[in-house]
């Protein structure tokens, strides 16, 4: 809600944010965390789940057709996912500028000060995800907190 003169542009947008299991794995969770929060988002609620080849299809059907499908989909179940939902202006566009290009090794040179340059490996493995635009950051954030076919299992600790 904003006060009067109220500017619709200058409402808080919210994104979907994910430490991918490299980065779980890697315990980058509490200084990717630290990183949010300097950079001014909030963060409205987050878990860590452990994804099933079912639902880290659906996540990613949008790249169903691509040849590293297989891999993704490998890759993402191999351990927990801790999810995000981020708060603050322009969150969905600042967040995927704060994790960096798809390919950590082009954001070691292009983005070095970027999330993936400091804890991704390659294009695959790349240690975080982020929303790349309002519809998906809607769909994706129902997909984690709405309701979802087949389930998500939640992990206990946290
Ligand atoms: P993102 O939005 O920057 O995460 O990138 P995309 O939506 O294009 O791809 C989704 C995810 O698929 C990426 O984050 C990578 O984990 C993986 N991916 C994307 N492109 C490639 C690729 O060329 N090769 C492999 N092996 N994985 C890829
Ligand atoms: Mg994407």
């Amino acid at each position: 809600l904003c006060r009067s003169p109220c500017d619709a542009s200058v409402e808080k947008e919210r994104t979907l944010a994910m430490i991918k299991p490299d980065g779980v794995f890697g315990n980058y969770t509490d200084k990717i965390k630290e990183v949010i929060l300097e950079s001014g988002f909030s963060i409205i609620t987050e878990m860590v789940v452990q994804l099933d080849e079912g639902n880290a299809t659906v996540f990613y059907v949008e790249h169903s057709h691509r040849d590293f499908f297989p891999g993704l989909v490998k890759y993402m179940t191999s351990g927990p996912v801790y999810i995000m939902v981020l708060e603050k202006v322009n969150a969905i566009s600042d967040w995927r500028a704060l994790i960096g290009p798809t390919d950590a090794r082009k954001a070691r040179i292009s983005h070095p000060s970027s999330i993936r340059a400091m804890c991704g490996l390659d294009s695959e493995m790349n240690c975080v995800h982020g929303s790349d635009s309002p519809q998906s950051a809607a769909r994706e954030i129902s997909f984690f907190f709405g309701e979802m076919p087949g389930g998500i299992v939640r992990h206990e600790e946290l």
